[in-house]
């Protein structure tokens, strides 16, 4: 089968789908193989929290920039996501307030919050009591809190749900159940990649496949993104009538993502388990007791999932959002903690990338080029 002038898209969680997407948006053909449901891995047991100013790191100044740009980027994506499906996918800008439960983390508290007032980000110093009285939730035992007008969250299953639709609405072709195992060449050249044992042409590839991107056989090891799974454990609760939340809260040690049909989001457990992705009796437990420590009221509210995804990260822990030395082959993986936030940069960037030829600067910081 020859596809010269269609794009190949290896993984269908919230990356490979909205790069497929936008790529249809500019009128290129696009098929997208996803070796299970699409939009079932990292994507879907997200908490969907778009997070650059509470996730603001020390040493992380490019990677503020890209998740700053990308939260711009999000009401655009969304209208335009709307447009193309009528789905609305729920962008929320209620805000985020980072909570601190007793006096250490409240000193803890302190200095990121100084950090992000030097740098310049929106963020307000609150006590207690003015913490429980935007969120009157919260326990009386917290010391202090930082309010963040500027983080958001979107339902990340909607986003998949409405992305899916875009790329059958705009005729790309998805095929799920497909696995991909392998990217072919011919001496330096790309010539396309094998899905369930089936060679098929293109000369235009992009590795999107997440926590398992390393798995892919074929590339050279300088091409093969050095990515791998971090284990992250998470949990739904239902909302009743006499317990609301509507803003992000985070601890250090456990948030909170209210959702708007009622579901709250509990999570999340970090961890180097390799590929393991069942839930574990102390994970589930040390989640619930932080979230249980900051807001009592969850005690009676129904327990309505517990999942587990793998976060896929990369040496530095930052994305790989890149073309490769092997010209046609582009990736975008490593998005670890922050692929939700960086959906609209990521599409917007490699559809661009492929159209124009040329990272432009924002991404250059995320070529696979810096791990050499
Ligand atoms: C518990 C948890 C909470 C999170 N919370 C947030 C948050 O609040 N905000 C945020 O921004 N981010 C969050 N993240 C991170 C975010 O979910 C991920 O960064 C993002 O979903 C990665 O998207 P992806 O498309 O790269 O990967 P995935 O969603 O994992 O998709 C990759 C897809 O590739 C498919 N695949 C794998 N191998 C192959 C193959 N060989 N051939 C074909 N298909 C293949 C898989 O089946 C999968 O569907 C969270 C992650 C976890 C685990």
């Amino acid at each position: 089968m020859t596809k010269h002038n269609t794009i190949a898209i290896i993984g269908g969680g919230v990356i490979g789908l909205s790069i497929g997407w936008q790529l249809l948006r500019r009128g290129k053909k696009v098929d997208i193989f996803e070796r299970g449901e699409a939009g079932k891995s990292a994507s879907w047991v997200s908490a969907g929290m778009l997070a650059p100013v509470s996730e603001a790191g020390f040493e992380e100044m490019d990677l503020l920039q890209l998740n700053l740009a990308s939260i711009e980027q999000f009401p655009r994506f969304a209208d335009e996501l709307k447009e193309d499906t009528g789905i609305d996918i729920d962008f929320r800008t209620e805000g985020t307030m980072m909570i601190a439960v007793d006096r250490d983390q409240s000193e803890h508290l302190r200095r990121l919050y100084e950090f992000r007032e030097k740098i310049e980000l929106p963020v307000e110093w609150l006590t207690g009591s003015e913490a429980r009285e935007r969120e009157p939730e919260l326990s009386p035992a917290i010391k202090s809190a930082v309010w963040i007008p500027n983080d958001y969250q979107v339902d990340n299953r909607k986003l998949i749900h409405a992305l899916i639709e875009a790329v059958k609405k705009l005729n790309g072709s998805l095929y799920e159940q497909t696995p991909v195992e392998s990217i072919e060449t011919s001496g330096k050249k790309l010539t396309g990649i094998s899905a369930n044992g089936e060679h098929r042409h293109y000369s235009e590839v992009v590795i999107a496949n997440g926590a398992w991107a390393r798995s892919i056989k074929g590339l050279p090891e300088d091409i093969r993104p050095p990515v791998r799974p971090v284990k992250g454990q998470i949990l739904t609760l239902r909302m009743t009538d006499d317990f609301t939340l509507r803003k992000v809260i985070r601890s250090p040690e456990a948030y909170f993502a209210p959702k708007k049909d009622g579901r709250l989001i509990i999570g999340a457990t970090v961890e180097e388990k390799g590929f393991e992705t069942y839930p574990t009796a102390g994970g589930i437990k040390d989640i619930l007791e932080s979230a249980w420590e900051a807001v009592p009221g969850i005690y009676d509210l129904p327990l309505e999932e517990i999942n587990v995804g793998l976060r896929p990260a990369s040496r530095d822990n930052a994305p790989i959002i890149s073309d490769t030395p092997l010209a046609g082959l582009y990736i975008a993986t490593g998005h670890y903690r922050h692929g939700i936030l960086l959906t609209p940069v990521t599409a917007y960037e490699i559809a661009d990338l492929i159209i124009n030829g040329k990272p432009s600067e924002l991404i250059q910081p995320f070529s696979l080029l810096r791990f050499k």
